[in-house]
C-alpha cells in the first residue's frame, strides 16, 4: 500500500523560494570583484534568479543543457546556482586554479554551452576560448560600467542581461532525480572526473548538513563559506543557508587572513567553513595584528586533516570551536563531522582532545565500512585500518560520461581512496590517502600523523611527509617543512620533537626545509609534486 502524503519532488529551486518567502530580508552580503560590498535580502536574490532564468532561455538554453561558471563566492554566483538548476539545466562549477589543460578538458567533457565568468578570470578564459568549440558565448559577471574590452567571442554583460528581463518565472517541477549541478574532482593524476549531483541528493544533503551535530545552522547564524563555490558547491552552504534562513556572507576573491578577519568581524559571522591552509592564514594575521574574530563561534575544517594544534589555538586563544569534518567531491561533500556524544561530553581534556582530532561520525544518510585487501570487513576497534568505502543518497553512484572505474567496482559502495580506522562509536580517523601512506618494513606509517606533530612545533608553519625509497625498509618517511618567518631549526631538533609522540621507527629519518609547500587547486598539499622533487633516495 502506498502512503497518502503529497508527492512533492525535492527541487533545489524550493530552497531559495522558501528563503524569499520566510526570510525575505535576511541578507546575502558579498565582497565583489569590483571592490565594494554588495548586500541584499533573499527576496531580492530570488527575484534576480528568476530574471536570470528568463535570460538563460533567451540565450537559447534548454533543460538538460550544461552551463559553466568560473567565479568566486558572491551573490551573482548564488543567482546562477538557482537559475541554472532551477530551470532544469546543469550548473557546472569550474575550479579556475586547475591547470589550463584540465580546465579545457572539463569544459569540453561536460559540453558546457555558455560560460559565466567573474572579471578576475576573463584573461584566463581569453587564452582558452579557441580550444572550447562547444561554448556558444561568455557572460562576464559584472555591470556595464565595469565591462572590460575582451577578445572572448560573444561576450555579454551579466547585469545588462538580467536587467532586460522580467522577474516573473515559474520554476518547472522537476523529477527530483534530475541532474542539478556538476563538479569535477581535482584528481592529482589522470583526468578529472565529473560528479553529477541531483536535485534530490542536493536537498537531502542540505538538510543533513544543517543538523546540530553537523554544521548546526539556524536563522540566527551568519555563515561565511570560505570554501569556494567551485569546490563541491562550497560544501553545500549556498543551499543550506537558505534552507535554514541563515545570513550568507561571501568573501569574493579576498581569501587572505586580513580580509577574512575583517569580514568575520564586521558582518557578525558566527559560522565559517574552509580548509586548514585558509585558517593558517587567518591565525597568522590574528597573531600579528592582535585582532579578534568577533562573534565567530564555530568553524568547520576539512578537506585535509586539521592539525590538533590548530583546533587548540582556535579554541583556547580565540574561543572558536572547531568541528573537524571529512568529505569528498563524490560525497556532495559531507561524510562525517566531529561532535561528542552525550557520554563523551565530560571526558578529561586529553581524551576529549584526542577525540576532537578525529574526523567524526557519519551523518544519517551516509553509511561506511573499512575493508582489507581482499575486501573483508575490518573490525571497528579504532586500530585496524583499511580502505574506506561509503554509500548513501548523496554519494556518487557513477562518474559523468565515464565507464565504471575501480572505485565503483563493488556494487552499491564507493571506494574513497582513503585509508581509515573506525572506533566502536563509529568515529573515523583518516590515516592517509592510499597513495600517500608510507610502507616501512611491512608496517604502515600515517603521513597525516607525522605532519600533525611537526606542525605543533613553534618554528614550523607547514609540514608534509612523503615516502622515500629505502633499500632495507622499502620506504621511509621524509619530513619537508616550511618555517615561520625568522625561525631556524635543525633536523635533530625536529626529530627530537617526535620522541615520545610516536614509535621510534616512525620518526622521519631526514628533514628538508623549503620556503613554501606546493598545494593543489583545492588547497591540499600537492604530494605528487613533493614526491617528484624530494621522493628519491
Ligand atoms: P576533494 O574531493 O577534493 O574534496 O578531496 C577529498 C579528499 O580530501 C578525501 O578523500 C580525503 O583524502 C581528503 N580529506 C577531506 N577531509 C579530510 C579530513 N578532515 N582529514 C583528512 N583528509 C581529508
Amino acid at each position: 500500500m502506498r502512503g497518502l502524503m503529497m508527492d512533492v519532488p525535492l527541487n533545489v529551486s524550493a530552497l531559495l523560494d522558501f528563503a524569499a518567502k520566510y526570510h525575505a530580508d535576511t541578507e546575502i552580503v558579498s565582497k565583489t570583484v569590483e571592490g565594494p560590498l554588495h548586500r541584499y535580502g533573499y527576496a531580492d536574490a530570488a527575484a534576480r534568479a528568476r530574471r536570470l532564468a528568463n535570460a538563460l532561455v533567451r540565450l537559447g538554453l534548454a533543460p538538460g543543457d550544461v552551463v559553466g561558471t568560473v567565479a568566486w563566492n558572491g551573490y551573482r554566483h548564488v543567482e546562477l546556482y538557482y537559475a541554472i538548476s532551477g530551470s532544469g539545466m546543469i550548473c557546472h562549477t569550474i575550479n579556475p586554479r586547475l591547470f589550463a589543460e584540465q580546465i579545457v578538458y572539463i569544459i569540453n567533457h561536460a559540453q558546457d554551452r555558455w560560460l559565466f565568468v567573474d572579471l578576475t578570470f576573463v584573461p584566463l578564459l581569453e587564452t582558452l576560448a579557441d580550444k572550447l568549440p562547444g561554448v556558444k558565448g561568455f557572460v562576464v559577471m559584472t555591470d556595464a560600467a565595469h565591462m572590460p574590452r575582451t577578445t572572448l567571442p560573444n561576450a555579454l554583460c551579466y547585469e545588462t542581461l538580467v536587467e532586460a528581463e522580467r522577474d516573473a518565472f515559474v520554476w518547472p517541477v522537476l523529477d527530483e532525480n534530475t541532474a542539478s549541478s556538476l563538479c569535477y574532482s581535482s584528481g592529482t593524476t589522470g583526468n578529472p572526473r565529473g560528479v553529477l549531483y541531483s536535485h534530490r541528493s542536493t536537498v537531502l544533503h542540505s538538510y543533513a548538513v544543517s543538523l546540530i551535530d553537523v554544521f548546526g545552522l539556524s536563522a540566527r547564524e551568519a555563515v561565511l563559506p570560505v570554501v569556494p563555490m567551485f569546490h563541491v558547491n562550497a560544501w553545500g552552504l549556498p543551499y543550506a543557508a537558505p534552507l535554514t534562513g541563515a545570513k550568507l556572507v561571501m568573501p569574493g576573491p579576498n581569501l587572505d587572513g586580513a580580509s577574512l578577519q575583517a569580514l568575520i568581524y564586521d558582518e557578525g559571522v558566527t559560522f565559517s567553513a574552509g580548509v586548514p591552509t585558509v585558517w593558517m592564514g587567518v591565525l597568522n594575521h590574528l597573531a600579528q595584528s592582535g585582532k579578534s574574530l568577533g562573534r565567530l563561534e564555530r568553524v568547520v575544517i576539512g578537506g585535509s586533516a586539521c592539525p590538533p594544534s590548530m583546533i587548540e589555538t582556535l579554541r583556547d586563544r580565540y574561543g572558536v570551536k572547531v568541528v573537524h569534518a571529512w568529505g569528498m567531491t563524490e560525497i556532495s561533500p559531507l561524510g562525517t563531522a566531529n561532535h561528542p556524544k552525550r557520554k563523551q561530553v565530560d571526558l578529561p581534556p586529553a581524551e576529549r582532545d584526542a577525540l576532537a582530532a578525529r574526523q567524526g561520525r557519519p551523518v544519517f544518510g551516509v553509511d561506511m565500512k573499512i575493508v582489507d585487501g581482499a575486501g573483508n570487513e575490518l573490525p571497528w576497534d579504532g586500530t585496524a585500518f583499511g580502505a574506506l568505502k561509503v554509500r548513501g543518497p548523496w554519494v556518487c553512484g557513477r562518474y559523468f560520461n565515464s565507464d565504471v572505474v575501480p572505485s565503483h567496482q563493488e556494487a552499491g559502495w564507493f571506494e574513497t581512496g582513503d585509508v581509515a580506522t573506525i572506533d566502536a562509536d563509529g568515529n573515523i580517523q583518516i590515516v592517509d590517502r592510499v597513495k600517500d601512506v608510507i610502507k616501512s618494513g611491512g608496517e604502515w606509517i600515517s603521513s597525516i600523523e607525522l605532519e600533525n606533530i611537526a606542525i605543533a612545533h613553534p618554528a614550523v608553519r607547514e609540514a608534509a611527509v612523503i615516502a622515500r625509497p629505502d633499500a632495507k625498509w622499502g620506504e621511509r618517511p621524509r619530513l619537508i617543512v616550511a618555517l615561520e618567518k625568522g625561525e631556524a631549526v635543525t633536523a635533530a631538533d625536529l626529530r627530537a620533537f617526535y620522541q615520545g609522540k610516536v614509535a621510534s621507527w616512525c620518526v622521519p629519518d631526514d628533514v628538508v626545509v623549503v620556503d613554501d609547500l606546493p598545494h593543489t587547486a583545492t588547497g591540499k598539499l600537492l604530494k605528487s609534486e613533493l614526491r617528484r622533487l624530494y621522493g628519491s633516495a
